[in-house]
């Protein structure tokens, strides 16, 4: 019989708001044994963090927290919390080392009276030590170096790392990850979740992991909990949620996880007329660091064509230059080097002189369209504010375009006097994508645009895009760091990598066979929502460092310190894009000189 760590049963909260109670946990009753990992999974809004932090007892004042009994074996002060957003859990004026020893010697190792005084005289030597540890537990690579840094000086990946070794330095028998990697890049996301599954074994520490993202749970989770408006409305193992799921709401969500790894069966007619073609296009930032001058790369050199009524779909982590790329597209900034063209016309920006007429015929769709909403301005007014900017036309008549726009991305017209606050997520992203086609553009950039959606809702806006493809023949430039959605929904694929494209082509073969070597990352990191598939998989190796190359010279391959294929030319000289049909990629494993001397009928194939 398993020994409870946490038990709690019978737990009700409930908020006051302006004199009103709202309900937001009802009858929770839920147990986690010694070293066991449960997950907890439900959209948002469903009360999972809430039940989290009254386990904590963190809630706020306002909050009524009721129960039969709820318990952590060894106190609440054996328990420990990792969040969403490591950057608002550090103090940016503290370096990183300092604010995890101050936790380390707030918790010291339960120790004789002798062996205390002894300790107390070199505690902050031995906290040190303590600290390089559980960095290194946790896959900071130079912990010595790391502790010295100020929080954002570290990527995301890294703060995270930081926030769990904190969180481990409370000597946790209970740790609650609470969406630990939803911000995220799918590469750092597997190895954070490979790293917590290991510290949780080695260590006997049992984890609540608490995720939107079937995905996260189906990798890590042993037993599952399904939330939904504050109740846990289904239990049982990993295998049984999802794959005999008895709940209806269970098995939506479920079958949402997994059409949204699955490619859409829409058929749409793509022309052969190349609508936009970037060429060359390579953007610097310049930046003064000490009075010094130093210009980075932000794009380096990129090509590609989007044909009418297609959709293209560009997959990279935070910082490879996606944005930037965007941003070039629609005006926003020049590009450095290279050039824009619309129906064969060279475009140039918005500072350069682009008319109202082309900006009209290119528009952008926001990862948050909550931030692209003036929260003090009507959803009327929002969407008519572009037709205002363009000028001409009557007010009624806008609102009359504002209305036909909102039932095409399925609202009512109601909406048009509301605010942004009194929408849900997936309302706001259809206004933002209502906003987009006020204009009525042919090529829509949608910049992430259900990154920060429950499963199901995400599911809802693609199919959302792919109705207004098709009715409108538009032709979508789709970023994304999430594989799994730029398959469901886009008909040719290029990967970008450190600024440069490494890899492109047809999305089901790339996604079927990569070929680069770091497409095979994110193919290997990306998570599907079948437990016994993520359990097959092998944990993804480590990342060594970003950015840069191995050898220190500048003019490598810039995946050469990360690549388990690494050739002594590839530290020396830049690879070129090799073109094979369709299929373009930056490797040296596909040169003549590596993959062998050709014929013309030679087909070439993955050398991974
Ligand atoms: S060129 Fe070399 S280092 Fe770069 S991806 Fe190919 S094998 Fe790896």
């Amino acid at each position: 019989m398993k020994e409870e760590l946490l038990f709690v049963r019978h737990l009700h909260v409930e908020f006051q708001h302006g004199g009103q109670k709202e309900e937001a946990v009802r009858d929770v009753s839920f147990d986690v044994g010694c070293g066991e990992i449960v997950g907890v999974v439900g959209e948002s809004g469903s009360g999972k963090s809430t039940v989290m932090c009254a386990v904590l007892d963190v809630l706020p004042q306002d909050a009524d927290v009721s129960y039969e009994q709820l318990w952590i074996r060894g106190g609440k002060s054996s328990a420990a919390m990792v969040f969403q957003d490591p950057s608002a859990y550090l103090n940016p004026t503290i370096k990183v080392g300092r604010q995890l020893i101050e936790t380390i010697l707030l918790h010291p190792e339960p120790v004789t009276e002798k062996a205390t005084q002894q300790q107390k005289k070199n505690s902050r030597k031995r906290a040190w030590e303590h600290a390089e540890k559980l960095l290194e537990m946790t896959g900071i690579r130079n912990p010595e170096e790391i502790m010295k840094r100020y929080p954002f000086e570290l990527s995301g990946g890294q703060q995270q790392r930081i926030v769990l070794a904190i969180a481990l330095a409370c000597r946790p028998s209970l740790l609650i990850a609470d969406e630990p990697t939803t911000a995220l890049d799918v590469t750092v996301q597997r190895q954070i979740l490979d790293r917590l599954k290991r510290i949780a074994e080695e260590t006997h520490t049992s984890v609540l992991l608490v995720s939107h993202d079937l995905g996260v749970v189906a990798a890590l989770a042993k037993r599952i909990l399904v939330m939904k408006d504050g109740e846990i409305i289904e239990t049982g193992t990993a295998e049984e949620i999802f794959h005999e799921a008895k709940e209806q709401y269970t098995r939506e969500l479920v079958e949402a996880a997994r059409k949204h790894g699955s490619r859409s069966q829409d058929k749409r007619r793509i022309s052969e007329t190349i609508l936009f073609q970037a060429e060359h296009l390579s953007f610097q930032y310049t930046k003064f660091h000490f009075l010094k001058k130093k210009s980075t790369e932000a794009v380096q050199d990129v090509s590609f064509f989007l044909r009418k009524g297609e959709s293209y779909g560009l997959v990279g982590e935070s910082g490879s230059g996606k944005t930037t790329l965007a941003r070039m597209m629609t005006g926003i900034i020049e590009p450095s080097a290279g050039q824009i063209l619309y129906l064969k016309e060279r475009w140039k920006s918005l500072q350069k002189g682009r008319s109202k007429a082309q900006c009209q015929k290119i528009q952008m769709v926001f990862q948050n369209c909550a931030q692209a909403l003036d929260p003090k301005r009507t959803i009327g007014e929002a969407l008519t504010e572009p037709l205002e900017i363009r000028g001409g036309g009557m007010q009624d008549v806008w609102k009359t375009e504002a209305a036909e726009t909102l039932f095409k991305v399925g609202l009512e017209s109601e909406i048009l006097e509301k605010y942004p606050g009194e929408l849900s997520g997936g309302q706001r992203q259809r206004i933002g994508i209502a906003r987009a086609l006020m204009l009525k553009p042919e090529l829509l950039v949608l910049d992430e645009p259900v990154s920060a959606l429950d499963v199901t809702v995400q599911e809802q806006i693609l199919q959302l895009l792919e109705r207004l493809q098709r009715e409108q023949e538009l032709t979508y430039f789709f970023i994304s760091h999430d594989l799994n959605v730029v398959r469901r929904i886009c008909d040719r694929i290029g990967v970008l990598y450190n600024g440069r494209l490494v890899e492109s082509g047809d999305a089901e073969q790339l996604y079927r066979e990569p070929w680069h070597p770091y497409t095979k990352e994110l193919m290997l990191s990306t998570l599907t929502a079948d437990p016994k598939k993520m359990r097959r998989r092998r944990n993804v190796p480590e990342l060594t460092s970003r950015g840069g190359t191995g050898s220190g010279e500048e003019n490598g391959c810039p995946y050469a310190d990360r690549c388990g294929y690494v050739m002594e030319c590839c530290k020396k000289e830049r690879p070129e894009l090799y073109r094979f049909e369709d299929r373009e990629v930056a490797c040296f494993l596909y040169s003549e000189q590596h993959s062998g001397k050709r014929s013309k009928e030679y087909r070439m194939a993955s050398q991974i």
